[in-house]
């Protein structure tokens, strides 16, 4: 059986954390020096530490952004200053508000093979509004959200969704997420095919094929297709 849809994840996969605005916010707010590219190179670090813990998806969300502060030189005990400041902050505009410029051309690819996309994500909610905000929602059939399902990542049944939604067998879809407990475990359990976003090379010694960004993550499936059509 041929694949005939990609699903995306949304936070640190299609989208990610627009680093200049949080540091510049944050850094005011705790008096604590903040970069971009320091809050950036601790994100890898933080995403591995939260696999090790335990929780809902959406507990993990917040644990993972006060660990970057933490990891980037904030003191713990200035954590309830990061809070305030990021819950103002996602109420003006989505935190996840930046995108690897090359996702919309990728996108578009894969569309263009023939491809259906659509995007299952665990959040508040708001995982639509963020897809417009960078300008990428019209590439998506639908967007699944975890907070507007009442089901999220790793439960199997959030992909089946996506699959009855499009009409579609398991065998005939790949998803790409960005966390190996909650998106490769879960997509897996659903009986898809996956590709594990791994911007840092922090996954390469693991049980799945990896991709830098969106647009390798696109190469791959696209030379995968070729492959099963020649
Ligand atoms: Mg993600």
């Amino acid at each position: 059986m041929s694949l005939r849809t990609v699903l995306f994840d949304a936070g640190n996969t299609l989208i990610s954390l627009d680093y200049p605005r949080l540091a510049a916010a944050v850094g005011g707010a705790t008096g604590v020096s903040l970069t971009a590219d320091g809050l950036a190179a601790t994100a890898g670090d933080a995403a591995l530490a939260l696999e090790r813990g335990d929780g809902t998806d959406r507990e993990r969300a917040s644990r993972y952004l006060e660990l970057l502060f933490e990891l980037a030189g904030v003191p713990r005990s200035r954590m309830e200053l990061v809070r305030e400041t990021l819950l103002q902050l996602h109420q003006e505009r989505h935190l996840f508000g930046a995108m690897d410029p090359g996702t919309p051309a990728a996108l578009t690819r894969l569309r263009q093979a023939g491809l259906r996309l659509a995007v299952v994500s665990n959040s508040d909610g708001r995982a639509e509004e963020a897809l417009a905000a960078v300008g990428i929602l019209e590439q998506f059939e639908f967007v699944i959200d975890s907070q507007l399902v009442g089901i999220e990542k790793p439960d199997p049944r959030i992909f089946r969704i996506a699959l009855e939604r499009m009409g579609l067998e398991p065998a005939e879809g790949l998803y790409v997420g960005d966390i190996y407990e909650v998106d490769v475990i879960g997509a897996r359990r659903a009986g898809l095919d996956v590709i594990l976003m791994d911007p840092l090379g922090h996954h390469a010694g693991r049980d799945v094929r990896t991709a830098r960004n969106v647009a390798q993550a696109a190469e791959l499936v696209l030379l995968q297709e070729r492959q099963v059509s020649t």
